[in-house]
């Protein structure tokens, strides 16, 4: 009896850490524009409508995950609320210190920014200080490269200026460590997949649907400026039902 007991346990251990585990889904927002009458499509939203995305999405009983629990999470395969998402800033645009960390603030809401580092302190990007308050109250500072390349035919970059620099310039402008990474233009392969892993990263974003499951291939959904809060949370579900 006892023998037969040990047998069902590990088969239900088997059975449900091979169950796939529910996507979290990870929106990505690029440009967010003050003005109504620009244009809004999948990298641009206007404040307005990102306010209203944001507030269906509190309204609708939803709450922020960031990357630390994200990866526990993805390992431990412990139980989530469905009402779980990630929110994510991508590119350095100065609009996400000056309109997206006061409206995820409002909604009790926490993102991550993932920084590319040379365009810091230029004309409409973030600035260095800009970076730090966004880690001081809350969000996750995350790299993304220092100026974007595309992954070259070869597979190649200069690693240690597009992952390895832009890590220890970030890690010195927060003061915390700098674990995550998204690809530009959501591009990536074993090599840099290998690369990240040596230069100290927990976890890597890519874009789209999951072609891999497993952290350095975490997929997100670019989020359309022109969606309804609704809207959004249809794609959201089907996002997770992928
Ligand atoms: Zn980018």
């Amino acid at each position: 009896m006892k023998n037969v007991l040990i047998l069902l346990i590990a088969c239900f251990s088997i059975c449900t850490n091979s169950h796939a585990q529910t996507l979290i889904p990870i929106l990505c927002y690029h440009n967010i524009h003050l003005g109504n009458g620009v244009k809004s499509n999948i990298m641009h939203i206007t404040r307005d409508q990102l306010n209203a995305q944001l507030k269906s999405l509190a309204d609708s009983g939803y709450h922020t995950m960031l990357p630390d629990d994200l990866v526990k999470y993805m390992q431990s395969g412990r139980h989530v609320s469905p009402k779980t998402f990630m929110i994510t800033f991508d590119d350095s645009h100065e609009e996400h210190f000056s309109i997206a960390d006061s409206l995820l603030r409002h909604y009790g809401f926490r993102g991550v920014f993932f920084v590319m580092t040379i365009p810091l302190g230029k004309h409409g990007y973030l600035t260095a200080a800009q970076v730090k308050l966004l880690s001081d109250r809350g969000h996750v500072i995350a790299a993304h490269t220092w100026d974007h390349p595309f992954l070259r035919p070869s597979g190649k970059m200069d690693w240690k200026k597009e992952l390895d620099a832009p890590k220890q310039q970030l890690e010195k402008i927060i003061g915390k460590p700098v674990l995550y990474f998204a690809y530009p233009y959501g591009e990536w392969n074993d090599t840099m997949i290998s690369h990240l892993k040596s230069s100290g990263y927990k976890a890597a974003f890519q874009l789209g649907a999951p072609r891999r499951n497993g952290l350095y291939t975490i997929p997100r959904m670019m989020v359309d400026g022109r969606l309804s809060g609704p809207a959004l949370q249809r794609k959201m579900a089907v996002f997770m039902g992928e």
